[in-house]
């Protein structure tokens, strides 16, 4: 039986994960910070697909935390096969009126901890010669976006995604980045974005992302972007100049981080 470890599992994409590869007979390793949603979930799992969870309540910002899902995924004698970086966030609002200690949070989350638990996991996956780094970054990561800190953050993921891959060619470690667009899960709220004028054909379901990130990995894909609508928009996005997207940018976008 092969383990994954998801973060961010408790809600949106990362439950997604979580609970199609529970249905695909992976073990999994719960994190995120709310240890009774972790519970209900590895509950849920084990009565819905027979999957043995283990529940790691950690806050990913913090060192101490971070450390101790480090060290899970640097056990060797309990290997974890697929690591799927998944919990971040983002904010609403100026970058100049954000909390600094928010926009700092925000690198933790977004940036080193993914760096870090992907760090941690990959000798083991090494010396087994198999396994799997899913990092979730974002379509944000491919434009200048006004919302400038997370787009920051995702194109960072992609890149050091894309990076790494090629490194680990051969070693039987594959890793890839996630790039969805508008998903609806609990992120917009939690950031304290306003959504309501989004048209409906640019909303992905978090099942229909996971589904198609899971073919994209096994199918040797090192970018994924789920739905025709974004992949159309980001090949598109590759024509025209970024002197015209901040443009755009400039003209659409309300202020945002
Ligand atoms: P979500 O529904 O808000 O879920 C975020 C998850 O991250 C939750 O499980 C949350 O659980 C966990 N989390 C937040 N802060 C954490 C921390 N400090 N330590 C550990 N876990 C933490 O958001 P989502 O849309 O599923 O987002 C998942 C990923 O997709 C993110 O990386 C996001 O940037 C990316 N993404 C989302 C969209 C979208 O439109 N939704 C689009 C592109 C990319 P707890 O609160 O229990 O800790």
């Amino acid at each position: 039986m092969s383990t994954a470890l998801v973060t961010g599992a408790t809600a949106g994409i990362g439950r997604a994960f979580a609970r199609r590869l529970a249905a695909e007979g992976y073990d999994l390793v719960l994190v995120a910070r709310d240890a009774e949603r972790l519970r209900s979930l590895a509950e849920l799992l084990r009565e819905r697909y027979g999957t043995s969870s283990e529940v790691l309540p950690a806050d990913l910002t913090e060192d101490s935390s971070l450390r101790e899902v480090e060290q899970r995924l640097e056990d060797a004698t309990r290997p974890v096969e697929l690591l799927v970086n998944n919990a971040g966030f983002g904010t609403s609002g100026a970058f100049w009126e954000t909390e600094p200690e928010t926009l700092r949070t925000q690198l933790d989350l977004n940036v080193t901890a993914v760096l870090r638990l992907t760090r941690a996991a990959v000798p083991v996956m090494r010396k087994l010669g198999r396994g799997d780094v899913l990092n979730v970054s974002s379509v944000a990561g491919f434009f200048p976006m006004s919302g400038s800190t997370y787009a920051a953050t995702k194109s960072w993921v992609t890149t050091f995604s894309e990076g790494l891959a090629a490194s680990l060619a051969g070693s039987g470690v594959r890793v890839m980045a996630l790039c969805p667009g508008f998903t609806r899960t609990e992120f917009h709220q939690r950031a304290r974005l306003e959504m309501d004028r989004l048209p409906k054909a640019f909303w992905l379901d978090a099942d229909t992302v996971v589904h198609e990130a899971l073919g994209d990995l096994r199918g040797g894909r090192v970018v994924s972007i789920p739905g025709v609508q974004y992949k159309a928009l980001v090949a598109l996005g590759k024509l025209v100049p970024k002197g015209l997207q901040r443009l755009l940018v400039t003209r659409t976008a309300p202020d945002r981080t």
